[in-house]
């Protein structure tokens, strides 16, 4: 457990409006009051988009469809994308376009003279978009690994891996350094579960995924038929390879299980591990690591690794080379020939993204160079296209939301006095603990030695140098400076264990944050985000860290059951709703997401409201065709326009913890009393939830 973000990432939104149904309480709905109407001869203000509108549709019944319904009739997703937004994924495709154009330059030789790494970015960009070396990539790919997948013996087995992971090929489990749970200053090393090719333990053991497990095997064995196996031994160790991937799967546990950080607290030691999971060579496996003085081990799945002891008692070299050579080919698929990518692409395209063309290797390789090396492409992106006062206008957002969650904090009836105090020093600190743009203290990327002759080579100098630099952390203090995402991601996150909210460049733009919009508009959009990372310290998860980051209650008993019961309401009305098909959302997996939304959405309309009770900052939002709560609540809707294709929504909807689109604009305003207000909607507006129904936490 590492951190909470405001969504998993650019390409892994939530799911399709166009399928998703009303709100439970719709069946019995009657509108009572008429739709409210909008004096469209008056000007739009700044910020929201015309065309993304339904004007027919009442905002009171389908709010989503009221903001978005026009950009999703008008909108297509893109034949190489599993999902489209107005908001995560435009930017990125701005952001790709100036990270290619950075790259290039890099490639070519021609980034200015001070631009830090160019050659590791140049060397790597310029191999990964040559198509001609990466035909002749096989061989060499089949010779790195060629001495590492057949070991013999369990002690053999447990070396392997360890050279394996030192280039970041983890198999298995992986091993990287870990801010301790309960001592937020020190670092130690964490044992993690793994080395699995489909997307969750839930595709190996759920009935209802066996066809999906069906394609994998037959996928597996097409991929090592590329490699060069006979097809019959290829038929063979596809089987092997998905019964040793099952019996990781049994003893994985679930996303649910893993949103509780208690049950990932289990400091072994390597005594422990020893212990609990001897018949794995682990000596041997950490020398060949590069750790072999490593003691102090938290395991956040006992079950797992003895699991992985498991598998090197039964010692069956045949299903340890079947699964070994299948992680490095699955791992080195982006170093390898055109024929391994068309068939990752098909694979992945017919069970979970929808796609119907790969993406252009240039956008995957502007992908796999910002993970590689993120520091050193953010940098030059942000010295770019960072403007210099946004970190200012950020600044002041922050501490206007700031502003409204104390208020509340102070005010909210259910905490008592010692649970409250507790808090606000919480929220104080994190504010004061935020980051906005770019890390202080850029990575040092110097002793990654790149080459223009192979992209493998260029991933496997990249992973070792972040296996290093990992290792190298255990055992010091913890380096509060270091960031968890590169400056151009569209995203955001809070950190509970650094009890820290964190803002890159990448996100800081239109429609999130527009500097041409009112800021009523930007306070639904950008507002809402500060305010959502915010409130994840208060989550079901984020709740258990306290102020320094430690997990540790600092709840009193009557206060921490108040919260579950207001919890449990959230839980229960996002299990009501579908996300795709007959695929409902898990209440339980995105519990977290949700609290966050409807806090971050409450607290950022709270914030506003302080804001334009100036009314030298409140002049720009009036005479327009929408009061400044309207705008509020659209810049936030219009934020979030997203369409998804059905094979990526119900991958979203078994393994995200972020409702679908739809429901993160429908489900959160829907408890909103200043929602109600701001389209004067009825009371039994089918947007609107009251008494019971209507769930509150901060
Ligand atoms: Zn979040």
């Amino acid at each position: 457990m590492r951190f909470e973000v405001l969504c998993g990432g650019v390409l892994v939104l939530g799911a399709a409006c166009a399928t998703t149904t009303a709100p439970a309480t719709s069946a019995a709905a009657v509108t009572e009051v008429p739709a409210p109407s909008f004096d469209r001869t008056k000007p739009l203000p700044a910020g929201l988009d015309e065309a993304a509108f339904n004007w027919t549709a009442n905002p009171c019944e389908d709010f989503y469809e009221f903001a978005c319904g026009g950009w999703m009739a008008k909108t297509e997703i893109p034949a190489d994308r599993p999902l489209y937004s107005r908001g995560f994924v435009s930017i990125a495709d701005r952001n790709e376009l100036a990270l290619k154009g950075i790259l290039e330059e890099a490639a070519a030789g021609k980034l200015p003279a001070d631009a830090a790494f160019a050659k590791q970015l140049g060397d790597s960009y310029a191999t990964c978009t040559d198509d001609a070396q990466l035909e002749t990539a096989l061989e060499r790919v089949k010779a790195f690994a060629a001495p590492l997948v057949a070991p013999t013996s369990p002690e053999e087995l447990a070396k392997n891996v360890g050279v394996l992971h030192a280039s970041g090929l983890t198999a298995f489990f992986t091993l990287t350094a870990w801010q301790d749970l309960k001592d937020a200053s020190q670092v130690i090393g964490g044992i993690d579960q793994g080395g699995l090719g489909l997307p969750d333990r839930d595709y190996y053991v759920d009935a209802d995924k066996k066809p999906i497990r069906e394609a994998y095997q037959a996928y597996v064995a097409s991929q090592l038929g590329l490699w060069g196996q006979g097809k019959d031994a290829a038929a063979q160790d596809a089987a092997l390879v998905l019964e040793l991937e099952t019996q990781l799967a049994q003893a994985s546990q679930t996303r649910v299980e893993r949103r509780d950080p208690t049950k990932l607290y289990n400091r072994l030691e390597r005594s422990g591990l020893k212990e609990k999971a001897g018949a794995f060579g682990w000596d041997a496996y950490l020398t060949a690591l590069g750790a072999p003085a490593l003691q102090t081990i938290n395991v956040t799945n006992v079950k797992f690794v003895e699991a992985v002891a498991a598998i090197a008692k039964q010692g069956k070299p045949a299903a340890w080379k079947a699964y070994l050579t299948w992680t490095v080919l699955r791992m080195a698929v982006p170093g390898l020939p055109k024929a391994f990518q068309d068939a990752a692409f098909a694979f992945n395209a017919k069970h979970f993204t929808g796609a119907t063309q790969d993406r252009p290797r240039w956008k995957k390789c502007v992908a796999f160079v910002d993970s590689d090396l993120g520091e050193a492409l953010g940098r030059e992106f942000a010295r770019r296209y960072f403007p210099a006062d946004s970190k200012a206008r950020t600044s002041a957002m922050i501490e206007a939301l700031q502003g409204s969650v104390e208020r509340n904090l102070k005010t909210l009836p259910w905490l008592d006095e010692p649970t409250r105090a507790a808090a606000l020093a919480k929220a104080s600190r994190m504010v004061a603990n935020n980051k906005i743009g770019y890390p202080a203290v850029w990575r040092d990327y110097g002793s990654v030695q790149t080459t223009r002759s192979s992209y493998f080579e260029n991933m496997v100098a990249a992973a070792r140098f972040e296996v290093r630099r990992q290792l190298l952390k255990i055992g010091k203090p913890v380096d509060r400076g270091e960031w968890l995402m590169s400056a151009p991601t569209v995203n955001a996150y809070y950190d509970p264990q650094k009890n820290e909210i964190v803002f890159p460049a990448g996100i800081l733009q239109p429609p999130f944050f527009d500097k041409d919009a009112t800021d009523a508009v930007n306070f639904g959009s950008m507002g809402m985000v500060v305010g959502h990372e915010i409130t994840h310290g208060f989550d079901d998860e984020g709740r258990q860290f306290d102020v320094d980051g430690n997990l540790k209650d600092w709840w009193s008993e009557p206060v921490g059951k108040a919260f579950v019961g207001k919890a449990t309401c959230v839980k229960q009305q996002f299990d009501g709703y579908t996300a795709v098909d007959d695929v409902k959302l898990k209440g339980d997996l995105t519990l977290g997401e949700n609290i966050a939304d409807l806090g971050g959405l409450k607290h950022a309309h709270q914030a506003l409201d302080t804001w334009y009770a100036d009314p030298k900052k409140a002049a720009e939002a009036s005479a327009q065709r929408f009061t400044p709560s309207q705008q509020f609540f659209l810049g936030f809707a219009q934020s979030w326009c997203t369409k998804v294709r059905p094979e990526q929504a119900k991958l979203r909807a078994a393994t995200d913890p972020h409702a679908s689109p739809y429901w993160r604009v429908n489900g959160p305003v829907g408890n909103l009393e200043a929602f109600r207000k701001a389209f004067g909607c009825g009371e039994r507006s089918k947007m609107v939830r009251t008494g019971a129904q209507q769930c509150v936490v901060f």
